[in-house]
């Protein structure tokens, strides 16, 4: 089954059960002060949970792009280097508000696994909370039940409150939940360890598919849990992951939602994916984060040097760098691949392709001007790497790290991940500092300014957009802010 075939299935199935299928919100978040980017599908339903507002409709199903590379969700250092966590992805999901509960859910989660996918039952485990002493919490009884009617009492797992326990918060709606796994291993292999035992693991072929979030408390400010007077339901499934168990594939990356994109940089490289380890999460970074990037400026958040454009432009950065070093790519070369983000994602996300042209450029900008100081960063790195050896040390100094981020445009985790490959660490107080005292350079500098120049710092979120001559015969830089 194609990944687009598997992606309306999942809808349709859903809306068979009377759900209302909503759009995706957008992937940067705008009005809430505690997220950046859309990181779970219930974000957008924050307020339902929260009672601050009444639900549209009590069943919704829908697929959320979702970006985890801030904040209390960060896979940002595993992405390429495992198969299945990436910076932006689908998350699908089903919602209950104070409609159906953990029956229902768990009976249509099994069904659309089992019998619409075909997923082979005994390859599934499913967990559920084993309870928490501090919460004066038992064993989620009712879940077990109800799952213990489908699958076989060895396949139910006991989930600690870490794995199986959702909070939105220190304070707010929260509950127990049930998550299913999948064992994809060769049969030669699970013939050795039991899947059981692998599962939350990080095991590259036992991996977690779904979360089902029973939402049955709400968490006061002394700690203690009420219940909720209306209970709801709140699941999201990894997309890429379901994808690779339906079309039975060792890694996300051999789906059909990424055979385009790494073929088309296997072309331009003229190198082969899947030969070589350092050379394949090359590979899989670039095709990673092209979508989080494509996605993050359609949008409408453009890279910057401050907060959300930042964290795209590191990412952007980090995406152009592993090109340079390990495929080969010393001319821009990222923004080609927005053709086929449009060709393969404009249907359900027409944002990217009614916008592919603007994004496309704001990516060539981007890695041309990246590109233009990154082989002279590299170049001190590689001097500093020698001058450590030379002297047996392990640590590239803070004031090297800043030199190559106020300099070269490198960001600290760009530097950092270069360290690490080279069995380097970084230190990152000294950097820290360095920044310190170049902000307080600035402020100093700019409360000294007077006149008619209004000087505003890069980091202040404004952008440079012209002068303005002005009949005193003096000149005045405009900024707006962005
Ligand atoms: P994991 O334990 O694998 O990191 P999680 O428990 O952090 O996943 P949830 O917050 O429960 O994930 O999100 C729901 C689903 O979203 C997961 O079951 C998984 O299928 C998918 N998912 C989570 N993080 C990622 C990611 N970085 N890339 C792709 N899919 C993901
Ligand atoms: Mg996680
Ligand atoms: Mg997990
Ligand atoms: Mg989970």
């Amino acid at each position: 089954m194609e990944a687009k075939k598997i992606r309306s299935t999942f809808i349709e199935f859903f809306q068979s059960k009377q759900h209302h299928y909503v759009p995706s919100s957008p992937i940067v978040v705008k009005n809430d002060p505690t997220l950046m980017f859309t990181n779970a599908g219930m974000n957008q339903f924050k307020d339902a949970f929260l009672g601050n507002e009444v639900a549209k409709y009590s069943r919704v199903a829908n697929s959320q792009k979702c970006l985890r590379v801030s904040g209390k969700h960060n896979d940002l250092e595993e992405v390429g280097v495992d198969t299945y966590h990436h910076t932006m992805f689908e998350m699908l999901g089903n919602w209950s508000f104070g409609d159906y509960f953990k029956k229902e859910a768990i009976a249509w989660a099994w069904e659309l696994l089992t019998e619409v996918y075909q997923l082979p039952k005994d390859r599934l485990y499913v967990s559920v909370f084993e309870g928490d002493q501090g919460d004066n919490l038992g064993l989620d009884q009712e879940a077990f039940d109800f799952w213990k009617e489908i699958v076989p009492e060895d396949r139910i797992i006991m989930g600690s409150k870490k794995d199986n326990f959702w909070e939105m918060g220190d304070t707010g709606p929260c509950g127990p939940c049930s998550e299913i796994h999948i064992d994809l291993r060769p049969d030669a292999e699970r013939a050795t360890i039991a899947g059981k035992d692998l599962v939350n693991n990080d095991h590259e072929q036992v991996i977690e598919i779904w979360n089902l979030v029973f939402m049955q408390f709400n968490r006061l400010a002394d700690g203690s849990l009420k219940e909720l007077p209306a209970k709801h339901v709140d699941t999201g499934m990894g997309f890429e992951r379901l994808v690779r168990a339906i079309q039975q594939k060792s890694s996300n990356y051999d789906t059909d939602l990424f055979a385009p994109f790494l073929a088309a940089l296997e072309k331009k490289s003229g190198k082969v994916y899947g030969k070589d380890e350092q050379t394949d999460i090359a590979f899989r970074v670039i095709v990673d984060h092209i979508r989080a990037i494509a996605f993050t400026i359609a949008d409408g958040q453009l890279p910057s040097n401050n907060k959300a454009g930042y964290v795209i432009r590191r990412i952007l950065r980090r995406a152009v760098r592993y090109g340079y070093t390990f495929l080969g790519f010393h001319e821009p070369f990222l923004y080609e691949l927005t053709s086929l983000i449009s060709e393969n994602f404009g249907e359900i996300f027409p944002e990217v392709k009614q916008q592919q042209e603007f994004i496309s450029k704001v990516i060539y900008e981007e890695e041309a001007s990246f590109l233009r100081t990154l082989d002279n960063g590299l170049k001190i790195l590689d001097q500093i790497k020698a001058e450590l050896k030379e002297k047996n040390e392990h640590v590239i100094p803070g004031k090297t790290a800043f030199e190559l981020y106020d300099t070269f445009g490198f960001p600290l985790d760009l530097t950092s991940l270069i360290a690490r490959e080279n069995g380097l660490s970084l230190d990152e107080k000294g950097f820290n500092e360095e920044m310190e005292k170049q902000k307080s350079r600035s402020r100093a500098a700019s409360e000294s300014e007077t006149g008619d120049w209004v000087l505003v710092h890069e980091d202040s979120g404004v952008e440079f957009v012209g002068y303005d001559f002005l009949e005193t015969y003096s000149y005045i830089t405009k900024y707006r802010v962005v």
